[in-house]
């Protein structure tokens, strides 16, 4: 059975049972089932399933295993958390994460004005709140709003400038002044495609030298009480534990020498994101090498003994791990519109009274070709394909022919590749990699699985059914953009095999996972694809519910966001139905609320029933 890799990038949380991918939770409902529900009740085009549950579990599992860890060691600090909401904004994603995570006093990062009055207006007051990120001085003055209102916030300066502004505001403003945390330049630097945030030229923080400046500049004013953090992030999505452990030897050094030099309120490191989350589908090739236990133990184990070298209180760890927490929760579910396979059917033979020796022969190889001569008929077909192409371009055989022998060679391959599929055969790879079908899936790469487009991030995806059956043909995805970016190709590394489906029977659903963090904000709304429907589904002993169902914006909205004026454009369609020669008065009506119902629907393509 073909298990996608979902014993590795699926962390529990799905399963496959019998013919059908399932939720791992409670009643185990089947995603196919999901859809379908959803579906029949007249929503078409691709889904973003929410699942609650998997936003608690993996809030659940950072608190525990910290937890943990602080016990194993006796650590003296407290362990605090923190969701930076750029991952993912949406209240629907957003209202079930800070329910998960009210008992835990779990708090929000922000990083913008926008990110701040969300957390601002959603988080208990107990719950931190940092603040990243650029900050004008009316940022500054929101921050010290926040702090009148009661929350526990700290803005986390980015340069000098900041403190400035943060020194001015305060004398305006009065108490109480916000917590002050300070970002850290460190020389050592993250690992994998998103490690611009950490290193010596890295966008962010305040060098060695201008560290000492603001521990003067605080001295001066006053402020030396509220400073109470240092802070770094290395990266996203950090693929080993080694740059963590670098850049906390570093960090805690730093720590430790400002509190001896009088930096008293300091109690508090936090180590920003970069927890990692496996997307591979092939076990060979992990992209990430630790776990979580191994990333709590080893940042405790570090920090305890630097501050025990150097004789000072060991710090609060606070983490700001946003794609952890977020991405497993949500699957991308998108139909299957067409597969652009039938060229190379029996059907498709033209096949004459008398063919070419070659023809005959290839002909002969694929009515003859069993397991043990697959390999072998399978060499002298392609031999035989290449020689029959060069026999056309030389002006031997004709298109007829040419068509023939393509496609006795794909019926051949693809009965080898049947033959031969528990057999470790490589150039069966190569071969595959050269004939991969194509199907065209109704959804948008930019809008859905921007991270794909923009940085090769490959998501794992299956099909949601059919999972008792083997699939046999190297797929690559089309999206329905116009754009021939928006294609995921055949990767031997992690190659994707799909089963051959009649759409006009029945569906073919892949689902795309782990796509929870970072992809739903940053898609866009390239050819005017915009969002697809998002449904949270909560899972129960009984079965599953549906709620917070979200449509996929209709035409006009996306054209009125446009700045369109959806007016001028129903009057622009009247007027032209009213002229045109080719519609009667009769039928104006009709014509006309069938442009209004179009209108009224999202864009994307409609499957079958
Ligand atoms: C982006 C970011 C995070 C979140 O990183 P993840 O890799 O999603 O955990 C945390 N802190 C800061 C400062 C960030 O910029």
């Amino acid at each position: 059975m073909q298990r996608y890799g979902i014993d590795i990038w699926g962390e529990d949380d799905f399963i496959i049972d019998h013919d059908k991918v399932r939720v791992n939770h409670l009643s185990s409902p089947a995603l196919y089932d999901i859809v379908e529900e959803i579906r029949s009740k007249g929503t078409k085009g691709p889904l973003l399933l929410r699942f609650p549950h998997l936003i608690q579990k993996q809030i659940d599992a950072v608190f525990n295993t910290f937890h943990e860890a602080f016990e194993v060691l006796q650590y003296q600090g407290d362990f605090k958390a923190v969701f930076p909401l750029k991952v993912n904004q949406y209240p629907d994603f957003l209202k079930p994460l800070i329910d998960a995570g009210a008992s835990y006093n779990y708090g929000l990062e922000a990083g913008s004005k926008a990110e701040l009055i969300i957390a601002m207006s959603h988080i208990q007051s107990s719950a931190p709140i940092t603040v990243n990120g650029f900050k004008d001085k009316e940022m500054i003055e929101l921050g010290f709003l926040s702090a009148k209102m009661g929350h526990d916030i700290t803005l986390t300066i980015e340069g000098i400038n900041e403190l400035e502004s943060i020194i001015e505001v305060a004398n305006e403003m009065k108490a109480p002044v916000p917590k002050i945390g300070i970002r850290i330049k460190l020389h050592s630097i993250g690992s994998g495609i998103w490690q611009k945030s950490g290193g010596i030229n890295s966008k962010f923080g305040l060098t060695s030298t201008e560290l000492l400046e603001a521990m003067e500049l605080l001295k001066q004013n006053n402020f030396l009480d509220r400073f109470t953090m240092i802070h770094f992030h290395i990266g996203s999505q950090m693929t080993q534990i080694s740059n963590l452990k670098k850049a906390l030897r570093e960090a805690g050094n730093i720590y430790a020498d400002l509190l001896r030099m009088g930096a008293s309120s300091l109690q508090s490191i936090n180590l920003g994101g970069g927890l990692g989350i496996e997307y591979t589908q092939n076990e060979a090739y992990p992209e990430v090498t630790y776990s979580l236990k191994e990333y709590a133990s080893d940042t405790t184990f570090v920090l305890q003994g630097i501050a025990k070298a150097k004789n000072v209180k060991e710090p609060n760890i606070i983490i700001e791990s946003g794609r952890f927490i977020a991405a497993s929760h949500a699957v991308l579910v998108a139909p299957v519109f067409e597969l652009f396979t039938e060229e190379y059917s029996e059907k498709a033979l033209r096949l004459k009274s008398e063919n070419p020796p070659l023809i005959e022969e290839l002909h002969e190889l694929y009515t003859c070709i069993k397991p043990d001569t697959a390999l072998e008929y399978l060499h002298d077909s392609i031999d035989h394909l290449n020689s029959l192409l060069t026999l056309f371009d030389l002006g031997y055989i004709d298109l007829i022919d040419r068509s023939n022998s393509e496609i006795l060679t794909h019926l051949i391959i693809r009965k080898a590749i049947l033959m031969l599929h528990d057999k470790p055969v490589k150039e069966l790879r190569q071969i595959q990699d050269k004939i991969q079908e194509k199907y065209l899936v109704n959804f948008s790469i930019f809008q859905s699985i921007p991270d794909f487009w923009g940085l090769a991030q490959r998501f794992p995806v299956m099909p949601l059914a059919k999972l008792d059956t083997r699939p046999t043909r190297s797929a690559s995805l089309w999206d329905i953009t116009c754009d021939s970016d928006g294609e995921i190709d055949f990767d031997s590394k992690n190659p994707l095999f799909l089963h051959s489906v009649d759409l006009d029977k029945e569906d073919y659903f892949l689902g795309f996972f782990k796509v929870g963090a970072y992809q739903e904000v940053l898609g866009m709304k390239h050819n005017l694809f915009t969002r697809p429907t998002v449904v949270t589904v909560k899972i129960t002993k009984e079965g599953y519910r549906l709620t917070e169902l979200v449509k996929s914006d209709s035409l006009m909205k996306i054209l009125e966001d446009l700045n369109y004026n959806p007016v001028t454009i129903q009057e622009k369609f009247l007027a032209n139905i009213q002229k045109s020669s080719f519609i009667t008065p009769s039928e104006h009506k009709r014509v006309y609320a069938k442009i209004v119902t179009i209108l009224e629907e999202n864009g994307y393509l409609k499957t079958f029933n």
